[in-house]
């Protein structure tokens, strides 16, 4: 084991970033001409590290495995973008920020980087304003917050439910300027299977093109990861379904350390699961927890009653109902971070008071919002005496106007009015904080190699609070990797292109042949989604949202048991070079399947609690997470050792030199 040098610089943390730039090395305008980056991922960490790098002169490459880079799953981010502008006049700072944000990730986080994080927030939103992207405005015409769990300012810019999307088409403008002037070579349809290395330093990737299978071989001087999260190893998660971990996960058995595995984020407010066969599960944004109100019912008859489809929810008074997080984190209410209020609502199902058929459900409740908002719109409008159902209909179209197009895509699924009956929601996996480990330069452990945006592990510690991902990813790409790469990049000004006709390409590229050959001869009985699902299920079951020892030593055991079923079993049907989507799954699927016990491994050996990795044993007697600083104020980075041997764990200590460390609370 040995301690990571994560490369944090001195001086006071306000200070830290300014300079840190000041010092470190830049290639000058001339000289970025002469050096390749290739970027695998166009999401928003990819596609603004892609459009900053290329504007700045380097010569990009970047990869994604969909159709264009518009359908990164970055699209599907709904509710919102912090940024530390105090707007609202509420009290927000820097500090604030950073401070929420550390203590949202339950003092797991380095300080420094999430410091930065806060300090170039304000930054993206200028940045995002500039590019055409259509933040929500208020009355005035001034950009528009709202609040998301874990705080207690208003500092959440938002496009509608539709931020991602909105944030991305800016990002991919500003990459299509690139790419017509030739500065970006875009590779859509192309899925990065191997890191080449040559002398230790990352120095090019293997590809497959998606649609012909052929592999390509490409060279640059560094390489940067912006693959997205792993949520998907849980089979079912909120995540898009071609999310995956190959990427990353290539690049750890190349020598990246991977981070955290085990810090996964459980989101509260999804909309549950209907059956068997399901593949997917839908969010609903945490910003509805600005307006909704969540409860179940106090009585057990009653939630039988609900159940059998006696009774409506809306029959049910105030009194009879148990809005249980206003109740247990008054300060907070429905407003808790995501750890807090999953759990919550896991311990509600659990004590029998779930609301669907399979009692796994709470409501979201708009009534009392849509009521409140009628009246002050009756009274803007003059309405001196509007009737209730006058009110109701003026408070239905406030709450459209805000969440429009959530609503509809919740009655679209359930059929159900949402603007009628509360929302059913139950948790479901999100985000993954872990990821691989970078240091303060957003450099891993393979020299010339990044990782940007939700693929590293860096800045949300145990979990991550609402609408800082989106933050983080454009922090990332175009405010913090710009400078630290060109620190890195200021060596390579002489060394000219990188030949694709070397023996590291070759060796590279014969891996992948025969990993891909390997699973099309297999002819074995079981499809991929098969044992995608049985990993899923050992995931949730056992490495879910509680933790404990015995069934963390299960599921290695198991999982262990799918990969080596998998190894014989798997049946992928079609040739190796030519269009194959069942191809490109199994070995997702296979990468899932390490990465699976691993994560296992992680949270088995982190015997406290801290955020989203909840351990039975390490709990108050109220049942919040118990830390234990003493003995786990680090970040796990785990290093590959190959074939049937154990990773080797790495620490990196935390020092919390700013901020208080104290157990957690939202009360
Ligand atoms: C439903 C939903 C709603 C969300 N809402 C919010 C929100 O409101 N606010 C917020 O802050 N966060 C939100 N999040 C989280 C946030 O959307 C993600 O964390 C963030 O968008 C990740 O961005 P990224 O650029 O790191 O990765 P992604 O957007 O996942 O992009 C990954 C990219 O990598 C490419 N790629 C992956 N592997 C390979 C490979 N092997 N070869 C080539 N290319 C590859 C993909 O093609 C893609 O271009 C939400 C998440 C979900 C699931």
């Amino acid at each position: 084991m040995s301690t990571l040098d994560s490369k944090i610089p001195e001086g006071p943390i306000k200070d830290k970033w300014t300079n840190h730039k000041n010092k470190i090395n830049v290639v000058n305008p001339a000289n970025k001409r002469l050096i390749d980056v290739i970027v695998v991922g166009t999401g928003l960490a990819g596609a603004s590290a892609s459009a900053s790098l290329a504007e700045m002169g380097y010569n990009v490459k970047a990869f994604c495995f969909q159709d264009t880079p518009r359908r990164a799953h970055s699209i599907a981010a709904q509710g919102g973008i912090n940024a530390a502008k105090n707007y609202q006049n509420d009290g927000d700072s820097v500090y604030r920020l950073f401070y929420d944000t550390v203590k949202g990730g339950d003092y797991r986080a380095r300080e420094a980087n999430v410091y930065r994080l806060a300090e170039v927030s304000a930054n993206i939103i200028d940045q995002c304003v500039a590019q055409g992207v259509p933040f929500a405005r208020d009355y005035g015409g001034l950009l528009d917050n709202r609040s998301f769990g874990g705080v207690l300012v208003s500092r959440t810019f938002y496009a509608k439910g539709q931020t991602g999307q909105q944030l991305l088409l800016g990002a991919y403008s500003a990459m299509n300027r690139q790419i017509g002037k030739g500065k970006i070579q875009m590779h859509s349809r192309h899925e990065m299977l191997e890191l080449v290395k040559i002398n230790g330093k990352a120095r090019g990737i293997i590809a497959r093109n998606l649609i012909t299978g052929k592999l390509e071989r490409h060279s640059a001087h560094a390489v940067v990861i912006a693959s997205g999260g792993y949520g998907n190893v849980f089979f079912l998660s909120t995540n898009a379904m071609g999310s995956n971990v190959t990427a990353a996960w290539r690049i750890h058995k190349k020598g990246a350390f991977f981070a955290n595995p085990c810090y996964t984020q459980i989101h509260p407010t999804c909309i549950p699961r209907s059956g068997e066969y399901q593949s997917k599960l839908t969010l609903m944004s945490e910003s509805l927890r600005n307006d909704g109100r969540i409860w179940v019912p106090k009585k057990k008859e009653d939630v039988v009653a609900i159940r059998e489809g006696k009774k409506k929810p809306t029959e049910l008074n105030e009194e009879e109902r148990d809005y249980y997080l206003e109740r247990r984190y008054p300060a907070f209410g429905n407003l808790v971070p995501r750890d807090v209020a999953s759990r919550a609502a896991k311990e509600r199902c659990d004590a029998g008071f779930g609301v669907n058929d399979t009692g796994e459900a709470v409501y979201l409740d708009f009534a009392s919002a849509i009521f409140r908002y009628g009246k002050e719109k009756a009274t803007v409008n003059n309405e001196k005496d509007a009737s209730n159902e006058r009110i109701i209909e003026l408070g239905e179209g406030v709450i459209k106007a805000k969440y429009g197009n959530l609503f509809q895509m919740y009655e679209k699924i359930t059929d159900e009015n949402p603007y009628k009956t509360p929302m059913m929601i139950y948790p479901a996996v999100h985000y993954t904080m872990g990821g691989v480990w970078v240091d303060y330069n957003l450099m891993t452990t393979i020299p010339g190699c990044y990782a940007a945006g939700e693929a590293n592990f860096s800045d949300h510690g145990a979990n991550r609070l609402g609408a800082s991902a989106l933050m983080q990813g454009l922090a990332d790409g175009y405010f913090v990797l710009p400078y630290t790469i060109g620190d890195y990049l200021a060596d390579d000004i002489r060394t000219g292109k990188i030949p694709v006709e070397t023996i590291e390409f070759e060796k590279a590229e014969a891996s992948v042949k025969a990993r891909l050959e390997g699973f099309v001869n297999k002819k074995g009985t079981k499809t991929v989604d098969y044992f995608h699902r049985r990993l899923g299920a050992v995931m949730w079951n056992k490495v879910g949202m509680a933790r404990n020892e015995k069934g963390l030593k299960e599921a290695i055991k198991e999982i262990k048991e799918i990969q080596k079923e998998f190894k014989k079993e798997v049946r992928v049907p079609g040739g190796a070079y030519e269009f194959n989507p069942e191809l490109e799954k199994a070995a997702r699927v296979e990468d899932f399947l390490e990465l699976g016990e691993l994560f296992a491994r992680d949270a088995l050996h982190r015997t406290e609690s801290c955020g989203g990795h909840f351990r039975e044993e390490s709990q108050t007697p109220e049942g919040e997470a118990l830390r234990d600083d003493v003995g786990f104020s680090f970040t796990s980075a785990w290093e590959w050792k190959g074939g049937d041997s154990e990773p080797v764990l790495h620490k990196e200590t935390l020092s919390f030199k700013d901020i208080e460390l104290k157990q957690r609370s939202y009360k």
